[in-house]
């Protein structure tokens, strides 16, 4: 069997389309400009890139896009005070302060600072508790992205098997409630889960966010299954020069799955679509108007 490629990237393209154009008309009928906010402490090259394109992308998407770029050794403090200043400029519907921190602050704390009304990465302590108990919340943009995939390919998840690799706050415990939220019978594992390729060989869906290149191989998968590969790895790929891979090795994995998203062009163009999405709907929820579809 050879399994159907998930096209995130075209995907993400309508999703991006959809808020451009209600971001359009916000701006026409209520002269309302939806504005995205983006905190970079530091000088780690991978998040310099996603920074410049949430950036570029907000841009086109006719938002707002503010930076804030701040030296590796900046005192916590001053970060605070940068994030109080966002959370008070009503120009500002969504602040995302781009994860790692550098190892002298605490994220929690950080985190904890942003509105939670302007919290478009959804981690925030009342947004995650809000999505833990089904309410309307931020959904953290990596599990949204990915629970659309899974929703656009299958329709429904009811009843389906999901197991989940890696429960990190950002990616895996997130997906896991939003599996369950769409009631498929959800498994969590870790590092320290026994019997990894047996409990995975259950799944009608798999979601791998490790962060491990190609750690899950074909022989994983049952027959059909629909695989989502968060993991975003760079390897060598000889001659000086590297490549991104998944958590998944994509050949035998699409050997037996039903379906899989390609690194890159699955996951990580729908992070950015769900956060330009977030960042319309929070602008939408603060001045009192209908949210986007
Ligand atoms: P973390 O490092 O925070 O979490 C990794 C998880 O994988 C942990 O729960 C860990 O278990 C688990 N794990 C590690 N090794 C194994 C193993 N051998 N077997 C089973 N589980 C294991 O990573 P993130 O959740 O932040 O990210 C995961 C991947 O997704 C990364 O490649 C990252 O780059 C990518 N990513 C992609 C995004 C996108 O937009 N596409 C966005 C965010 C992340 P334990 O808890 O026991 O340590």
């Amino acid at each position: 069997m050879t399994a159907t490629i998930i096209d995130g990237k075209a995907y993400a393209a309508t999703i991006r389309e959809k808020v451009a154009a209600h971001v359009a008309r916000l701006k026409d009928e209520m002269d309302i400009t939806p504005g995205l906010a983006v905190v970079l402490v530091g000088e780690d090259p991978a998040s310099q890139v996603y920074v410049r394109s949430k950036g570029r992308m907000t841009v086109e998407a006719g938002m707002q896009s503010f930076e804030h770029r701040l030296a590796e050794d900046t005192e916590e403090q001053e970060l605070l005070g940068l994030i109080q200043h966002l959370n008070a400029d009503p120009q500002v519907h969504g602040i995302l302060v781009q994860l790692p921190l550098p190892a002298h602050m605490n994220s929690d704390l950080v985190i904890n600072a942003v509105d939670p009304t302007k919290d478009v990465d959804g981690f925030h302590i009342l947004n995650v508790g809000r999505v833990a108990t089904g309410q309307a919340a931020m959904v953290p943009c990596t599990p949204l992205g990915c629970l659309m995939l899974l929703r656009q390919q299958l329709g429904s998840l009811e009843g389906k098997e999901a197991v989940v690799i890696g429960r990190s706050n950002i990616v895996g415990k997130p997906m896991a409630q939003l599996l369950l939220g769409d009631s498929a019978t959800v498994t969590v594992a870790h590092s320290r889960t026994q019997n990894l390729p047996e409990v995975v060989r259950r799944a009608d869906i798999v979601v791998a966010a490790v962060g491990r290149p190609g750690m899950v191989t074909g022989d994983w998968i049952k027959p059909g299954a629909t695989v989502i590969d968060v993991g975003i790895n760079r390897v060598d790929a000889g001659g000086g020069k590297t490549r991104l891979v998944g958590d998944c090795d994509f050949d035998s994995v699409s050997e037996v799955a039903g379906a899989i998203t390609p690194v890159p062009g699955g996951v990580g163009p729908m992070t950015i679509a769900c956060l330009l999405a977030n960042t319309l709907t929070a602008a939408c929820r603060t001045h009192g108007l209908p949210e986007p579809e």
